[in-house]
């Protein structure tokens, strides 16, 4: 690891025009990963352009620097860039247009998913819960001072890819890092705020209709539901700004495996899974061109059907189920 840092860092010291960019539909550790290392680069004097292709959900655009320093991708229309620092995405469709832009210059990737597909010229890709806590290391690594700013930002995307601090990836590192991060003026209490108790009221009522579609199976093992777009335009919720429920479905008491459909755009579904204890959801994203966690991915997909989408993938569930027996 130390070494795939030091060939990052070369690679880092050799240029000045750097590109940063993110995942589409980007999360917390997103998010969070792109501002730290934009932020430790520019405190290195580095022209950095942080890019995400896609629209900023609003509860993490109201997140501090974010509208300052994320762009969408017209920011690099011109921009020389010698270095790409992808940083989260496990895919080069993750990415989105701006995977063109490895063509012409240096690639690195940074992520946290065992599904990812080294697309980089460099490839660091580890177990951590957040790839906020891989940037933390390479911050650290490249001498870059923390304040409360950086700090803060840092610390969004641990707080949000552990579920702050629940799931099965919080481990001794992660309080390590957490306890580092606060102790240099890192606020914890303004990242709860900010994620956990701002829910905008209309989310609450989609919910009582996202809970009247929910279906059970396998003795009630399984749970699913979805969002459609008109469910989402009933109350005005761009689909950006669509709340996941998929962790209130796995809280459910003897389930295993929570998946939600999101219609994300017009017959283009996002699916998102999780589970509990056991099973590997990932390998059901990966079945379906998607990627992500054990306990935690997804994958979209086009279809005029959403039922027979919903079926296929619950089959597939059960059928990788039986295989544990
Ligand atoms: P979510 O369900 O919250 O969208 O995603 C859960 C996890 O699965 C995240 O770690 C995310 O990066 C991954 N994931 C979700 N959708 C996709 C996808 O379409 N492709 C890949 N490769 N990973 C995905
Ligand atoms: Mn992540």
């Amino acid at each position: 690891m130390i070494r795939t840092i030091e060939a990052i860092i070369g690679e880092i010291n050799k240029v000045k025009n750097i590109i940063v960019v993110g995942h589409i539909m980007p999360d917390g550790d997103d998010i969070s990963s792109v501002l730290s290392l934009t932020m430790g680069l520019e405190k290195l004097n580095k022209n950095v352009r942080a890019v995400i292709d896609d629209h900023i959900p609003g509860y993490l655009e109201e997140f501090p620097f974010v509208k300052d320093k994320i762009k969408s991708y017209d920011c690099i229309n011109k921009f020389p860039a010698e270095l790409i620092i992808s940083v989260d995405a496990s895919s080069p469709d993750r990415i989105g247009r701006v995977y063109e832009h490895f063509k012409y210059a240096r690639s690195i990737v940074i992520d946290h998913h065992a599904t990812n597909t080294y697309f980089g010229n460099i490839n660091w890709v580890d177990t951590y819960g957040a790839t906020a806590q891989m940037i933390l290391r390479l911050n650290k690594m490249l001498e870059i001072e923390y304040d409360k700013d950086i700090s803060t930002v840092n610390l969004l995307g641990i707080a949000t890819d552990t579920g702050f601090f629940r799931y099965s990836n919080t481990d001794a590192t992660v309080f390590e890092d957490v306890a580092w991060l606060v102790g240099k003026g890192g606020d914890i209490g303004l990242i709860s705020n900010m994620i956990l108790e701002n829910k905008p009221l209309e989310n609450l009522k989609l919910y009582k209709d996202f809970l009247d579609v929910m279906k059970l199976e396998k003795d009630n093992t399984i749970v699913y539901s979805h969002i459609t777009l008109d469910m989402l335009s009933k109350y005005n919720i761009l689909p950006k700004d669509a709340p996941s429920f998929v962790g209130e479905l796995r809280a459910i008491k003897g389930v295993e495996v929570a998946v939600t459909f999101l219609e994300a755009e017009k017959n283009v579904y996002h699916v998102s899974m999780r589970s509990k204890n056991w099973f590997d959801v990932s390998k059901v994203a990966v079945h379906f061109g998607g990627g992500g966690h054990p306990r935690a991915a997804g994958f979209s997909k086009e279809t005029h059907d959403l039922e027979k989408l919903e079926k296929e993938v619950i089959e597939t569930i059960k059928i990788l189920m039986e295989s544990y027996k």
